[in-house]
């Protein structure tokens, strides 16, 4: 699933939250059709959207050891040759931390495409380095627009595979990472929805210095 993140990114490749739903649908039938493995990362076995940064199970090291919360998060405090301090305090640093907590209390999906400007201020909060070597991650962080992602709360889709039902439930899940988390505020579903009940006739509420991108993807194309 396509993030635009990056010098050259093309926000036209995203997904919208029909084809994410259909991409879901063909992955959980063809895991009962065809005699190969499909890899997912971004569902349990209930269908319910994760960020296995969000969890803690995933973490990103850059070319130069930096530790970053993912692959698109390009931003560090870290480094695992970093002496004076254990790895496991490097992952539990202030910046990760915080990290996870923003992006459980904001959605299951992405907070990357649902929410940069929370994650813009999170980096400025710690002073998280670029760790980049073009040393643009925060001007195409800024770029970035609110997007749907996997996260679709009402379009869960669970395993059909009763195989890749139990290994998900009992090794890849959210691990009770979004236990007593409310995501119908901040998320993408949340703020896109809103967007579109605004009537016509009265100005359009943006809370945010960004424009919204795909409001109208909330809307169920058949109708
Ligand atoms: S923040 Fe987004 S891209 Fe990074 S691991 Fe989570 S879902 Fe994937």
């Amino acid at each position: 699933v396509y993030r635009p993140m990056g010098p050259d990114s093309n926000p036209d490749l995203c997904l919208s939250k029909e084809e994410q739903r259909r991409i879901r649908k063909f992955v959980v039938d063809m895991r009962v059709k065809k005699p190969i493995i499909f890899v997912d990362a971004y569902y349990d076995h209930a269908g319910q959207a994760l960020c296995p940064a969000a969890t803690g199970i995933t973490h990103h090291i850059n070319p130069w050891g930096g530790i970053e919360p993912c692959p698109i998060v390009q931003f560090t405090k870290d480094n695992i040759h970093a002496e004076g301090k254990s790895l496991k305090d490097k992952l539990d640093s202030p910046y990760l931390k915080d990290f996870r907590e923003l992006a459980r209390d904001t959605t299951r999906g992405c907070i990357v495409l649902e929410r940069p400007d929370l994650l813009q201020e999170l980096i400025r909060k710690h002073d998280a380095e670029d760790g980049t070597a073009r040393q643009t991650a925060m001007a195409e962080l800024k770029a970035m627009q609110i997007r749907p992602s996997q996260y679709a709360p009402s379009d869960a889709i669970p395993e059909r595979s009763w195989a890749y039902w139990l290994a998900k439930r009992m090794f890849f899940n959210d691990f009770h990472a979004y236990d007593q988390r409310d995501h119908s505020t901040n998320s993408a579903p949340a703020m896109l929805t809103r967007e579109v009940s605004v009537p016509s006739s009265s100005p359009v509420s943006v809370p945010l210095e960004m424009s919204v991108q795909g409001a109208d993807e909330t809307t169920d194309p058949s109708s």
